[in-house]
């Protein structure tokens, strides 16, 4: 029953050759192979460049991989300071390194980790994931055969976390003061500055070629600023024909619920989605005023309109269908399912009972859930986490999907579900908006404070949305852009 393009797309078919010692890999994880029970087909196909660039990771993965004989003198050459391998004399091509460190939710967390791993693609790096707290074992399967994705507890450098755009290893601040260290670091988070964002210009990049060990904060999408580096983008036009498909497939390949979360994920959909014709995402999620203020320039008043928003994009663009006053049933014809995700059950309750209170004009019987409400953002702990990667997947298994503005929490359901939603307008002053959403341009999160005039230092280039087609603003974040 399993569809043939996933597992082609999953599994090792190396070269050509059964591989026997991948199996376990893939029996380890439940959701790897259960995953086609649940998803639609994918419309979209990965380029054939695409599924050997990946087969090519995973072999260098496995030999470069945590305590593999290039791992360890890495780590020697890291211990005795030198920022490049160039001393080598080994005729083992040396391996590089790219180590991420998680920030902020969980979105945030998987949309980082993918644009991570896109980099570490292009520039031949091994990813590697600082997982202190343990979350990512948690919550996802090891996604390449034979091998870890998780940085040893014993690597040299401690508390990662604690790095900083004033550690001498900072990329900015090398740039600034021109000093000597045994590995970069990149701040790639809202605090990043002028210097930082140099990240994403060509000669930089020449220069982190030759460094062993690079290591990431990021909370961003940092993949659409990717395609804007010269030196990567005949190679991500071959990767990527279709732009709005690089979260879609990278997050498919990599993110895998662990059995836990899988379990969560399927009794969810078995008790409430999978017996209905149809099935609607509903994500809502708000923000403090202060914040969107400073961060998206934009101002909410309480939100009390915002069920009827919820309602009038639903009902406006066909979603969910008009409700009567009138009694009397309509005779049944389809059956819907509404999966709401919030952190607070306020909005549910109001579109579960506008449903259940009237009728329907074309006799759909419209069904309402919402799997928790959790009060607030807990990240760290693993119960709530848990919650939210299955609340994520559940989003992106539903056939329509409207979302919240801003929210990685939505971006990474509807690429990975390869949806393209309709974004909520937030009312403004306790008026329902007019149009109450918007259809997202493609299916590719937004990168949030993409460094647009980045280069302006090095190359004078001002506005890149208005060079390059397939990269826009976001619907939702005017400083934001996004692929298409
Ligand atoms: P963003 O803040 O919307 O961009 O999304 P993030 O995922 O980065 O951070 C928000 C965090 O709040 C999530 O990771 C969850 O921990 C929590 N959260 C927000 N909305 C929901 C929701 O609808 N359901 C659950 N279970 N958790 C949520």
């Amino acid at each position: 029953d399993l569809d043939e393009t996933l597992l082609d797309f999953t599994s090792a078919k190396v070269s050509g050759q059964a591989d026997v010692s991948r199996s376990s890999h893939v029996k380890g994880c439940l959701s790897r192979y259960e995953s086609a029970l649940y998803r639609k087909e994918s419309p979209y196909k990965p380029s054939s460049y695409l599924i050997t660039k990946l087969r090519q990771y995973e072999t260098l993965h496995k030999r470069c991989g945590p305590y593999t004989e290039s791992y360890n003198r890495t780590i020697t050459q890291l211990e005795h300071g030198h920022l490049t391998n160039d001393h080598e004399t080994t005729s083992d091509k040396e391996c590089k390194y790219l180590i991420r460190i998680p920030y902020d939710g969980l979105g945030n967390r998987m949309l980082s980790l993918a644009s991570a791993f896109l980099y570490a693609l292009l520039t031949d790096r091994v990813l590697l994931v600082y997982d202190h707290e343990g979350e990512t074992a948690d919550l996802f399967c090891e996604p390449f055969p034979e091998t870890t994705w998780l940085l040893p507890p014993d690597f040299p450098i401690k508390n990662l976390e604690n790095l900083n755009q004033e550690s001498p290893e900072c990329y900015g601040n090398m740039l600034k003061h021109s000093r000597n260290t045994s590995f970069v670091y990149l701040h790639l988070i809202y605090t990043y500055d002028d210097y930082d964002k140099l990240f994403f210009c060509d000669q930089d990049q020449i220069f982190l070629q030759n460094v062993s060990w690079v290591i990431m904060k990021s909370q961003f999408y940092i993949a659409p600023s990717l395609f804007l580096i010269k030196s990567f983008q005949q190679e991500l036009a071959t990767l990527f024909p279709e732009k709005e498909t690089v979260f879609h497939f990278l997050g498919r390949y990599l993110f895998f619920p662990s059995n836990p979360v899988w379990e969560l994920i399927t009794r969810y959909h078995r008790a409430y989605l999978s017996n209905s014709d149809e099935t609607i995402g509903i994500q809502i999620r708000t923000f403090h005023p202060r914040f969107l203020a400073a961060a998206f320039n934009f101002t909410t008043s309480t939100l009390e309109a915002l069920p009827d928003t919820i309602l009038a994009c639903s009902i406006n663009n066909n979603i969910l269908p008009e409700i009567i006053n009138i009694n009397g049933s309509q005779g049944s014809s389809k059956s819907k399912s509404v999966i709401v995700t919030s952190l607070t059950m306020k909005y549910y309750e109001k579109i579960r009972d506008v449903y259940w209170e009237h009728a329907t004009v074309n006799g759909d019987t419209i069904a309402v859930f919402q799997p928790s409400s959790e009060g607030g953002q807990k990240t760290g702990n693993k119960k709530h986490d848990r919650k939210a990667w299955a609340e994520i997947y559940l989003l992106s298994l539903t056939d329509k999907l409207i979302t919240s503005p801003w929210s990685t929490f939505g971006y990474v359901a509807q690429a990975l579900g390869g949806l393209r939603p309709w974004i909520l307008h937030m009312p403004k002053d306790e008026m329902v908006p007019n149009p109450a959403c918007t259809r997202a341009m493609s299916m590719e999160p937004c990168f949030h404070k993409a460094p647009v005039n980045g280069c302006k230092m090095r190359t004078g280039v001002d506005d890149a949305s208005a060079v390059v087609p397939f990269f826009r603003r976001c619907e939702d974040a005017s400083l934001g852009v996004k692929l298409v």
